[in-house]
């Protein structure tokens, strides 16, 4: 496979974008190499400006659940544009995807539209401080909670493919007010809420990271959060960016029957175009301007384009009503086919796996939290990388990433992923 263009493109897009991309991730630099440049994508596919075609794994990093250009949303965006793009004013339409949302997820009595994951956590975080009146905020290391100040403190994603845990230009007193906890590890968070007693406004977890690869949470483990939350009147904040509207309906809360005080939605519930969101009981919500005192805006937030696109996502995943037993049984699918040739080419791995989140780790032991994800092989990574690439496999160029499965995969297509995945091990 060649990659002329994308190379040519790529030397271009370096003289006039810092690194020549708007995220850091999409480098590639985690794993050498130059990124493809894609031109177009449909269902399980992307296809590049060199004309190769890829079985894609990252789904824009989570939102194409449907696989891409899901007619109903290429449909909506489509109407809704003849329209107009932005009004700045209230439309229908938020009402209509806030209560479909409201009837997705439990424990939500109101939502508020944002524009991406960063600015649902960021302002989660902000309501949080301002319904408890405290300051101090405790995250695991691992997690990643979007780029706002706070939270790039032992960051996962970008933030450790590059090795930057701690970001420059983060204050020494913003820093000192968000505490750092090991994922799955309890006692941990139980020191940190006695050594700050009634100083932690509120604890935001992924409920499974998919940040450091995928990392579900141990037995119990949620449960126990939940109850030191409430017993310390701190909030439990759920970051839902990628599990919302993914591991269930009702995303993670759903799937472990558990009951979180702010939710953060991002991903799936714009269908692909730039939307967030933060929601929660009544009394934490009404804390928000115009109602409250705490601050919070967006010119382009609730966005009429962003409105349809997602609206006709979450419809299509309200209706389905097999559609998470599909995404289970395709993932699993793929997840049985790579123990057996892992095994067979004796390579060192490990599988985690919840849903249509999926991830493998180059390490045998056990990966439980971000140390031990950072144990595995990384320069092994690298050549797994570049082999399924070759073979029309788009990963995540990151030994930190989670692997996205959409609907739109065919058994076909799984198999041919499993062959590569076979050829790109068996020298090991
Ligand atoms: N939270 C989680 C769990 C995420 O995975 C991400 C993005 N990968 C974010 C927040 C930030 O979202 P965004 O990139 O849309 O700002």
């Amino acid at each position: 496979m060649l990659y002329q263009r994308s190379s040519q493109l790529f030397i271009e897009a370096e003289k006039v974008i810092p690194g020549g991309v708007n995220s850091p991730v999409r480098a590639f630099k985690g794993v050498g190499g130059t990124p493809i440049f894609v031109k177009k994508a449909k269902g399980a596919y992307l296809y590049d400006e060199d004309d190769n075609q890829f079985i894609d794994y990252i789904n824009s990093w989570g939102p194409m659940i449907l696989g891409h250009a899901f007619e109903p949303v290429i449909e909506a965006i489509t109407e809704r544009a003849k329209l107009g793009t932005s009004f700045g004013t209230p439309t229908a339409l938020e009402t209509k995807i806030a209560a479909l949302a409201l009837e997705m997820v439990p424990n939500i009595d109101k939502i508020r539209f944002v524009n991406s994951g960063t600015e649902a956590c960021m302002s989660a975080i902000r309501l949080a401080r301002g319904y408890t009146k405290r300051d101090k905020i405790i995250k695991f290391a691992g997690c990643y909670h979007g780029h706002s100040d706070s939270f790039l403190i032992q960051a996962g994603s970008g933030a450790s493919t590059f090795g930057i845990p701690n970001s420059p230009g983060v204050t020494s007193g913003t820093a000192q007010d968000t505490l750092l906890a090991q994922y799955n590890n309890i006692q941990n968070v139980m020191a940190l809420f006695e050594a700050n007693p009634n100083e932690i406004a509120a604890v935001i977890i992924e409920p499974v990271a998919g940040n450091m690869g995928c990392v579900p949470p141990k037995e119990g483990f949620l449960e126990q959060l939940r109850a030191l939350c409430t017993a310390n009147g701190t909030l439990l904040i759920f970051d839902e960016v990628m599990t919302g509207f993914r591991l269930a309906r009702g995303g993670a809360q759903e799937l472990y029957n558990i009951t979180a005080d702010i939710v953060c939605f991002g991903k799936v519930i714009g269908g692909g175009l730039p939307v967030g969101a933060f929601a929660g009981r009544n009394e934490i919500m009404n804390h928000l301007a115009p109602l409250g005192p705490v601050y919070q805006a967006g010119t382009l937030s609730g966005n009429p384009l962003a409105m349809a696109a997602g609206y006709a996502m979450l419809e299509t995943l309200n209706t389905d009503r097999e559609i998470y037993q599909r995404l289970e049984e395709k993932t699993a699918y793929l997840e049985k086919g790579m123990h057996k040739i892992l095994t067979k080419n004796n390579v060192a791995y490990t599988i985690n796996r919840v849903g249509s989140m999926i991830s493998v780790h180059f390490d045998a032991q056990p990966v439980t939290d971000f140390d031990t994800a950072k144990a595995g092989d990384n320069a092994f990574f690298k050549t797994f990388f570049h082999n399924l690439l070759q073979s029309g496999i788009y990963i995540a160029p990151s030994a930190y990433e989670t692997w996205f499965i959409t609907d739109a995969l065919t058994y076909d297509d799984l198999d041919t992923t499993l062959n590569a995945i076979d050829r790109a091990t068996q020298n090991h």
